[in-house]
């Protein structure tokens, strides 16, 4: 099973991620955590060029192609081998980052995007993706509380608005597969809410 937690920055994927792992893990699944951009060798070699806030200015296209090559890698080096031995792969980000965060809050071609990340990732879907949502403002507020101010440099109000909007297309046109959390809530109560649809989703 292939499960793919998403939302703005600040939401608290990487929390709700290693949570549900550790959940998995104690009912016995074999379970492998990724995050992205990165999770592999390459790609986090193509992160670091992703995020080194001192670069130039980044080409937009350069930039989508490069979040789809870390994710290629990833996908052929960690998902699918895990997937095949039956392992529950869980991923902090997938292709929908970079649908909402490219796409909507850059305003970079959605078929060009789709169409890279189809071939990208040969394809693959997940089959759960929980979407943490939160108002902008609070995101971006945790992000600096947490001191990560170098990944929002640049980055406005606004822009995290336009992702959101893409975050909520998606949920809209993709109902069974993407199930939105409000992440404005304790972290406990988050993380049993999500376990109630994985159950659901594991039938167990
Ligand atoms: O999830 P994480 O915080 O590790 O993501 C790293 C950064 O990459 C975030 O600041 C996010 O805004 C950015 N990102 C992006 N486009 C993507 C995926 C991540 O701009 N497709």
């Amino acid at each position: 099973m292939f499960i793919t937690v998403e939302g703005l920055d600040g939401a608290g994927k990487s929390t709700q991620a290693q949570i549900l792992a550790q959940n998995l893990e104690k009912r016995g699944y074999q379970v492998v955590l990724a995050r992205e951009p990165g999770g592999t060798k390459i790609s986090e070699a193509i992160r670091n060029l992703l995020l080194d806030p001192r670069q130039e200015t980044m080409a937009s296209s350069t930039e989508v192609l490069l979040y789809a090559a870390a994710r290629a890698q990833l996908v052929e080096e960690v998902v699918y081998p895990a997937l095949q031995r039956g392992q529950v792969v869980i991923c902090d980000r997938f292709v929908d980052s970079s649908i909402a965060y490219q796409g909507y809050g850059r305003g970079i071609s959605l078929d060009f995007i789709i169409t890279v990340n189809h071939h990208a990732t040969r394809g693959l879907v997940p089959d759960l993706t929980i979407y943490l949502d939160i108002d902008p403002a609070a995101g971006l507020e945790r992000v600096r509380q947490a001191g990560k101010t170098d990944r929002i440099e640049g980055e406005t109000e606004t822009f995290y608005r336009r992702v959101r909007q893409g975050y909520l297309a998606l949920l809209e046109q993709n109902p069974k597969r993407i199930i939105k959390v409000r992440a404005d809530r304790r972290v406990t109560e988050i993380a049993e809410e999500i376990w109630s649809y994985v159950e659901r989703e594991l039938r167990i």
